[in-house]
């Protein structure tokens, strides 16, 4: 029922999911008996809320506030918060939807939910983000708690943020808990997880490329986004012999032919928070396409000549369009480190293609598996080293993408990792509802 043009990023979501299921429901009228169809697509629990902070200048702002705790079957709700201007409840619903499937691939006790605002974080001052985190956190504290809803970041939330609701949930609570995961080094947070999300795509890449007697190096890469995840897809391109060439934020993109400077796309992101048109300072040999410039329904970045693409900035980033191009110019692999950020169009022709493209529920997984493995930590007192968390992490993105692929070959598609990915999650949750009763 698509009664709400507001939710039109949800109702794509779950009409991908609802059309790979077709062969399973199809199988038997098991899951049909259990109405789990319309069980799992409406969320347990939706949370809108009043923010109200006050600005440097001393004025009262206002924004909404989300979190939607959308299906508890495998365990606590976990998914991250997002504060960026274009947030909506649907923004929201979409994400928290797509998070029960991926959370479920990890094959870790983890339940689906996702939270966020329309704030702008774009040029506030440190204690406006610290004055807005903890106006946030005075409602979402009464949610949230280490056995019952862990939120994370996502975009517009890394560890600067995490801190400030960290530090307000323990000051109205009064308890030092692992009730949020993305955490300081020195107060609870785990060595790789700032890593995770961006090198488990790049792991996930490998794995599909393996299993077409492929592999990433000497690839040369498109990766768009500047933010965390697309920061660490570079990072482990590089590690594994690959050549990114391209990053962008919400202004323009970069085109590098030598590769991406990483250390300088570290400090204009991480440190000095700016855009990337500074890059050309230190190259000038680079090509900055600001986003005005960027070709009608598409993104500057999938235009131009590479192996492998990864979308890590946003949802619908790679049109229809964008993908002809992708194609007609001979790519090979997308591994999607970005939530939903191929249009159905395009994921269709990818598909039709047959090219390896890995879903972002299964591709981007390892951000909100390493999240847990935080979660792990905090409950039995001990910090893991880096080695110890990597080495899982690239254990959980080959289990994620075995699962997809068996079962894409079991429901004849072998190629078909959206089928595969889709029809595993979904398996996992229901199997686990009916198990539960009608609750
Ligand atoms: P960040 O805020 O760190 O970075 C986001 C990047 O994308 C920035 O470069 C930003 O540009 C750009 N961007 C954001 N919105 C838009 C837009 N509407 N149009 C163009 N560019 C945009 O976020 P993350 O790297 O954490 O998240 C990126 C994606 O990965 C999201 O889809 C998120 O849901 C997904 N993801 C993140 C996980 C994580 O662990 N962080 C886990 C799994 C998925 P600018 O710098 O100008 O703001």
């Amino acid at each position: 029922n698509k009664s709400s043009p507001a939710q039109s990023e949800f109702y794509q979501a779950t009409e991908e999911v609802l059309e790979c299921l077709r062969p399973l429901i199809e199988q038997s009228d098991y899951y049909h008996q259990h109405s789990i169809i319309e069980r799992i697509v409406e969320p347990e629990r939706q949370i809108m809320f009043r923010i109200c902070w006050v600005d440097d200048a001393g004025s009262v702002r206002v924004n909404k506030g989300y979190r939607v705790q959308f299906n508890s079957a495998l365990g606590p709700y976990k998914g991250g918060l997002r504060f960026h201007p274009s947030v909506t409840s649907g923004t929201i619903k979409f994400l928290g939807f797509e998070q029960i499937f991926k959370n479920a691939l990890t094959s870790l006790p983890i339940g689906g939910g996702k939270g966020g605002a329309d704030f702008d974080p774009k040029g506030k001052s440190d204690n406006e983000i610290m004055r807005f985190c903890q106006a946030f956190m005075n409602e979402l504290y009464r949610h949230i708690g280490p056995n019952c809803d862990v939120p994370a970041g996502d975009i517009g939330v890394g560890t600067r943020e995490i801190g400030y609701l960290f530090g307000q949930y323990k000051r109205l609570t009064g308890r030092y808990e692992g009730v949020l995961t993305g955490k300081g080094l020195n107060w609870g947070g785990s060595l790789g997880r700032k890593e995770a999300t961006g090198y488990g795509a790049v792991y996930f890449a490998q794995n599909m490329l393996a299993a077409r007697g492929e592999e990433l190096r000497d690839k040369t890469c498109l990766v768009s986004g500047a933010g965390n995840v697309a920061i660490y897809t570079i990072e482990k391109l590089y590690e594994l012999g690959a050549k990114p060439i391209t990053c962008s934020d919400s202004r323009g993109a970069i085109h590098d032919k030598n590769g991406i400077d990483l250390g300088l796309l570290k400090e204009l992101k991480e440190v000095q928070r700016t855009s990337l048109e500074a890059y050309l300072h230190e190259h000038p040999e680079a090509h900055y396409i600001s986003a005005r410039d960027y070709p009608q329904g598409g993104h500057a970045v999938w235009r131009i000549h590479a192996d492998a693409a990864f979308p890590c900035a946003t949802q619908n980033e790679l049109t229809e369009s964008d993908a002809e191009i992708l194609l007609a110019n001979g790519i090979t692999c997308i591994s999607e480190g970005a939530n939903m950020p191929s249009t159905k169009e395009a994921v269709d022709l990818f598909l039709d293609a047959k090219i390896a493209y890995g879903p972002g529920k299964a591709a981007n997984a390892g951000g909100v598996a390493t999240s847990q493995l935080e979660m792990a930590q905090n409950s039995s007192m001990e910090q893991w080293s880096m080695e110890k968390v990597d080495q899982k992490l690239k254990q959980i993105m080959a289990n994620i993408h075995r699962q997809c692929a068996d079962t894409a070959e079991e429901f004849g598609d072998k190629t078909n990792l959206a089928l595969g990915a889709n029809i595993a999650g979904f398996r996992k949750v229901a199997d686990a509802m009916i198990e539960q009763g009608a609750t």
